[in-house]
């Protein structure tokens, strides 16, 4: 058999340059794909000798080769040590155009489409995220319809063949330069058309229900955690596999504690009076915490921080667990008789026969001021 010209197969000129070879190769490829041109007997045999001149043509010293000497220069079958060997009709194809024609080239049957995915918002108190919780909830489910045992047919009848695909599941759209397979409009990619759809389900094979399930949440979960049903999302289409569920966690903001990673902050309110001699304050517990007593040293001043180690969260992603932050904020006595302001003025004029020593701040700031107003006068 003897061999067409390559120039010739390409459809170009003897002198057409780099570019216009690709360019040709891709003309001619989308044209002779055998995918494009299931009925063609040729179509194949047509793009293995498509793919063949390209690649002699398209690398520029086989193409010096073959200028020289025809095909005895590059052809494999004649031992010139060139014999690079051509494969399948796929690879040069591929390497062109990627996958876009990726998953349709496998011709006939429905296509199979794994379920949606289904994200699912569930609210918790910080308590509730911290200790963990199992919890119902109801989710939208498709159920297989027991009336046509999921074939969308009316008892009895049997699907036909879908015409628009003639069974194939996916039909080819042109968008632009390129050929792109789609599902069928029609049936969905089942490759079937039911003429005579089952009245429970209204040929959809499958009845929409709401299913109950138990979640498990860990406890720590935070804001934005996510925790995977596997295979509780929405049911795939022509057999294909179910989707996932994600519970997404949204933690309720607390009266008291505000949470940071698995930290616990929160503000504890001390009388002027336990600050000044000292004594001990009740912490709200939380979750599985245990409540605990927190010591305030003599003379703590407000604003005061302390961390109580391993009292915060228990983390979920690893064994620590955090703190707790408490910050103490010393209270201004307020309703007071008359007695009692006549008691804290003497006791306040006790106080400012010696200001400084009594007074942390005051020696300090005052300093503050007046380095302030030194400034300004240079
Ligand atoms: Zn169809
Ligand atoms: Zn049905």
């Amino acid at each position: 058999m003897s061999k067409r010209d390559y120039y010739e197969v390409l459809g170009v000129d003897r002198n057409a340059s780099e570019g216009d070879l690709k360019k040709a190769y891709r003309r001619m490829a989308m044209k002779y794909h055998p995918d494009r041109n299931p009925d063609s007997d040729d179509a194949e045999e047509k793009f293995k000798e498509l793919k063949e001149a390209y690649e002699v043509l398209g690398d520029t010293q086989k193409r010096a080769a073959y200028d020289q000497f025809g095909h005895a220069g590059v052809d494999p079958s004649m031992g010139g040590g060139h014999g690079a060997g051509f494969g399948g009709v796929g690879d040069a194809f591929d390497e062109f155009f990627g996958d876009i024609f990726g998953g349709g080239r496998g011709r006939g049957g429905p296509q199979v489409y794994r379920g949606s995915d289904l994200a699912y918002r569930m609210e918790l108190t910080l308590e509730e995220a911290i200790s963990g919780i199992t919890r119902e909830i109801r989710i939208p489910a498709m159920e297989i319809c027991g009336k046509c045992s999921g074939t969308g047919a009316k008892p009895g009848t049997t699907p036909a063949t879908c015409n628009t695909c003639a069974g194939a599941g996916k039909v080819r759209m042109q968008q632009g330069f390129f050929s792109v397979a789609q599902a069928c409009p029609t049936c969905h990619g089942s490759g079937k058309e039911i003429k005579n759809p089952c009245a429970a389900c209204h040929g959809a094979g499958k009845i929409k229900k709401e299913k109950t399930l138990s979640v498990k949440i860990p406890g720590g979960v935070d804001t934005g955690d996510r925790i995977r049903l596997s295979g509780e999302g929405e049911p795939g289409e022509n057999g294909g596999p179910s989707g996932d569920l994600f519970v997404e966690v949204s933690v309720r903001e607390h009266a008291i504690f505000k949470r940071d990673g698995d930290d616990l902050y929160c503000e504890i309110p001390v009388s002027m009076v336990t600050a000044t001699l000292g004594g001990e304050v009740d912490v709200p517990c939380l979750g599985n915490s245990q409540c605990v007593k927190l010591k305030i040293p003599a003379e703590s001043q407000t604003g005061k921080l302390f961390r109580l180690r391993g009292k915060g969260v228990k983390s979920v992603r690893s064994s620590g667990t955090g703190d707790l932050l408490c910050r103490m904020i010393v209270e201004t006595p307020i309703k007071l008789s008359s007695k009692q302001k006549e008691l804290l003025q003497e006791f306040g004029e006790s106080l400012d026969e010696k200001r400084e020593r009594h007074s942390p701040h005051h020696t300090s700031w005052l300093d503050k001021v007046k380095g302030f107003f030194e400034d300004l006068a240079e």
